[in-house]
Parts: structure tokens; sequence; C-alpha cells
């Protein structure tokens, strides 16, 4: 018999658990049932991908700088990581911004569905904390996330999973270092995160069988714990121009693979998407990680040198979904409570802020929502009215994070090939 791909396994899981996700809800203690003895397994599965997260950034790491002739090609290739990443980010940025002002999703929007809104979630002890988690980060100097870069303690750093650029510091630190010593001594280091590599990846091999029946775990807690669809159906408007945009955005990744790396977007899709839908389940690109290098380095050839920087760098600073839905809720926010506030210089503001926002969230779910408030905050949207703003979005926040995490996964992907391509080039 012929074997069933990954991608259409973790499909029928998909599929599945919204099925019987919508079931459960209908039934009595339905709900309780998916908590209790569905739910685990996605938690479970997700615990397990952030377990090696950690070793098989290290492992694949060292293995690419112990492999580069020499360290002037790493810095090229950061350079280029960089500016690729700012750019889409910013292209992203700008559809949102374009979508958002042409459809003006706040129009439709009467002032009694606002009053619903906010009388629903306003007091919603998920809104509290992500203000109160905004508030915290605003305290922060603006070279804040410079010193947050540098581990202080390897261990401390490695044992929380929103430091994973401290990890990479510090894994590169050493790489670096194993270059510069006498290569007889490095030699033992090297191969041990060299099997420490092959280990791990066998070890994504082993998780991923488990895949399909995590992500149907994902997907019916998901819809047992969404909000009534006439909350969701009022947001229609604002969450279609998310998703437009996030399309929009899908096509110039697909431009980017046949124009630039000249292979075909199909080709890409199909061997990425074991990671998009996973990065669609868990709305996390860090709890992706692992399963987005394993397929760029297995499946699109990518040199273990390349995807080994730029994509542990991507799921933490690239996130090209997430600031194009920033730039989207912003202005509906505006639109609804703040309309004089939306002029020209308020929005390139965004561009600058939004960028910001989505280089400092963290790759775990609901976090670009924190990040709105403070491009909100920024441009001098008043403070008051910030919990009424959260409390609009709030309800299809949840749809939205798992969207616009697929679209970062992607984004990061096509950076690693453009990379991968450009250093080919040069030899
Ligand atoms: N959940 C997103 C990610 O992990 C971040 C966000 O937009 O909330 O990529």
């Amino acid at each position: 018999m012929k074997k069933i791909a990954l991608h259409w396994k973790i499909i029928a899981g998909l599929v599945l658990g919204i099925v019987l996700g919508f079931i459960c809800s209908q039934l009595n203690g339905g709900k309780q049932f998916i908590l209790d003895w569905v739910q685990p397994f996605g938690t479970i599965f997700v615990k397990l991908l952030k377990l090696i997260a950690i070793p098989l950034i290290m492992g694949s790491l060292i293995k690419g700088i112990s492999d580069l002739k020499d360290i002037s090609k790493f810095k090229s290739m950061g350079i280029k990581t960089i500016v690729l990443y700012i750019f889409s980010t910013i292209v992203a940025i700008t559809i949102g911004l374009s979508l958002a002002n042409f459809f003006k999703p706040g129009d439709g929007i009467s002032n009694e569905t606002v009053e619903t809104l906010k009388s629903n979630y306003i007091n919603n002890a998920s809104v509290q904390s992500k203000l109160s988690e905004a508030q915290n980060q605003r305290l922060q100097g603006p070279l804040q996330f410079v010193v947050d870069i540098i581990p202080s303690n390897i261990v401390e750093a490695m044992s929380d999973n929103k430091s994973m650029l401290k990890v990479i510091f510090f894994t590169l630190f050493l790489g670096i270092c194993m270059l510069l010593i006498d290569e007889k001594k490095a030699k033992p280091l090297k191969d041990f995160f060299d099997s420490l590599n092959d280990v791990i990846l066998k070890m994504i091999d082993i998780i991923m069988l488990f895949a399909p029946y995590a992500v149907l775990s994902l997907l019916a807690t998901v819809v047992v714990n969404s909000d009534d669809v006439d909350v969701l159906i009022a947001l229609l408007k604002y969450a279609g121009i998310v998703v437009l945009g996030l399309l929009l955005m899908i096509v110039f990744y697909a431009l980017c693979i046949s124009i630039v790396v000249k292979k075909s977007p199909l080709w890409f899709l199909k061997n990425i998407s074991p990671a998009q839908l996973l990065a669609f389940s868990t709305s996390s690109s860090a709890a992706t990680l692992p399963v987005t290098m394993e397929r760029v380095e297995e499946h699109l050839g990518v040199e273990k040198e390349v995807s080994s920087f730029v994509l542990p760098v991507g799921a933490t600073i690239n996130m090209d979904g997430t600031s194009l839905y920033q730039a989207v809720a912003a202005v509906f926010i505006m639109q609804v409570l703040w309309p004089e506030g939306l002029t020209v210089s308020n929005q390139l503001t965004i561009i600058v802020t939004a960028l910001i926002a989505s280089i400092g969230s963290a790759a775990v779910p609901g976090a670009g929502m924190v990040m709105l408030l403070i491009v909100l905050d920024t441009i001098g949207f008043p403070k008051e009215l910030l919990p009424i703003g959260l409390s609009l979005i709030f309800a299809v926040d949840r749809p939205l994070d798992m969207l616009r995490t697929t679209i970062n996964v992607t984004g990061d992907a096509t950076v690693a090939l453009i990379v991968s391509k450009m250093e080919r080039k040069k030899g």
C-alpha cells in the first residue's frame, strides 16, 4: 500500500479535531471531556517539541559553523538574513496598512457591537493579563532588547523558551571560538555536537509520528474553547482583511521562490506544509521550529550552516504575519475608537513600530496582541481606550494567531531558501 504523505495525515487530524470539537461543544459535558481527555495529548506534543528545540539549535548551529571554511561567510550570511527579514516585514506591514485603509473594517461596526464586545471581554482574565504584560514591556529602555540578547547564565537561558536569542548568541560565540582554536583540540566538542544533532533529528522523526493525533487534540481544544458564533460574525470584515493580507503574503513568497530561488512554489509549499500545519495547530513558531528546521534541511535542501542560523533567528525576530496583523488591527481599532488619530504620519509610525513590535513579539501564542498595544501606545492612542481596543479584537484572536503563525513560519523558510541560493551563487 502506498504510504500516505505526512501532510495528508496531519490534515486528516485537523479536520477530525474540528469535527470532534464541534460535536463535543454541542453535548452536555462534551467540553469537559475534551479538556480532560483530549487536550493533554496536544500539550504533551507541544512540550516534546519545545524540549528538543534548544539542543537542536545548539547542535545544528555548531555543526553549521564548524563546517564553514571561513568566518567571513558567516558575516555575509548574517547581513543578508537580517536585511531580508526587515524587507519582508515591511512588505507585510505595507500590505496590512493598505488593505485596512482601503476596506475600512472599522466602519461597519455599530455602537451596539462595540458595547457588547466591551462588556464581554473587558474583564476577561486573559485581556487583563495582556494589558499588564504590555505595561511591563513599556517600562524597558530602547536598548533593552540588545541587553536581553546577552545571557548571564546559559543554563537559565536554556530553560526559558522565550530566550532563544540568548542561546543563539552563546552558541555562535562558542562555535566561532571553536574555529579559532587548534583543530585537534576542537574536534571532540565538534564530534559531540555532530552526534547530538543526528540524535535530535531522529527524535523529531519519532515525535512527528505522533503529529496527526496531536493536531486532532489541539484543534478539538481550540474549537471547544472558542467564542459564540455571533461575536465572530460581527468581526468578520476585520478578520477577513487580515486573512486576505496573509494570503497575499503567500503570493509574495511564491513570487520570491519562483523568481529569486527559481524553484516551483508548489514544490516549496508541498515540502514545507507539515511545518505550516503545525504552526497553525500550535500558534507558536518556537514550538514549530524543530519541524521547520527538519523540513527546510531535509526536504528543501538548504545547507545546515544556513538553516541553523536563519531559522532560529527568524522564529524569534521575523514575524511577517504578526506585523501584518498588527497593522490591520491597529487601524481597525483606531477607525472604531479614535478616528482622529488616523493621520498619515501616525500610519508611517505604525510601519516602524509594527516592525519593532513584531521583532519583539515572543514566538508563543497570543504574543502579537501584547505588542499591538505597544504599537498603539507609541502613536499616542488614548491609554484609557486600550482595554476597549483589546476587547474589540479579542474574540477572533486565536484563529488569526493560528493563521499569522503559519505565515511567520513560511516567511522564515522562504528567507532560508533565498539566503541559501545567494550563498551558493557566491560559491
Ligand atoms: N503566535 C505567533 C508566533 O508564535 C506570535 C503572535 O503573533 O502572537 O509566531
